[in-house]
This record gives C-alpha cells, structure tokens and sequence, in this order.
C-alpha cells in the first residue's frame, strides 16, 4: 500500500486515525509493516503490500 492511503484509512471499528510503523518498504511503498489503533489497542497487519483492515474480534460463540 502507498503510505499516502493513510490519510483515508481508519480503523473499522471506531474510526480512529491509524498508526502506521513499517517494517519493509519500497519508496512510498509500505510492504509489510502494522496500522495501529490507539483507541482499540489493536494492530492490523500490512502483508506482502496489503492492508488488513477486518476487525480482528474472535469467532467463538
Ligand atoms: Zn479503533
């Protein structure tokens, strides 16, 4: 992901600026690397260029 997509992304959940820390890139190019919300406590990984934004809640019932 471009690291100018930071100014559109927010977190899924509250809506909340994200944080981003990187941790491989390539020019403006954010490879793989972290967004995290400072409301929810919670980092969603950058993965190979790709952003995953779903909210991370656990699946049990
Ligand atoms: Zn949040």
């Amino acid at each position: 992901m471009r690291k100018n997509l930071m100014e559109i992304l927010c977190c899924p959940v509250c809506k909340s600026e994200l944080t981003l820390s990187v941790t491989e890139e390539s020019g403006e190019e954010v490879l793989e690397g972290s967004l995290r919300c400072p409301a929810c406590g919670v980092d969603y990984p950058i993965s190979e260029g790709i952003p995953n934004l779903l909210p991370q809640t656990g699946c049990e019932d």
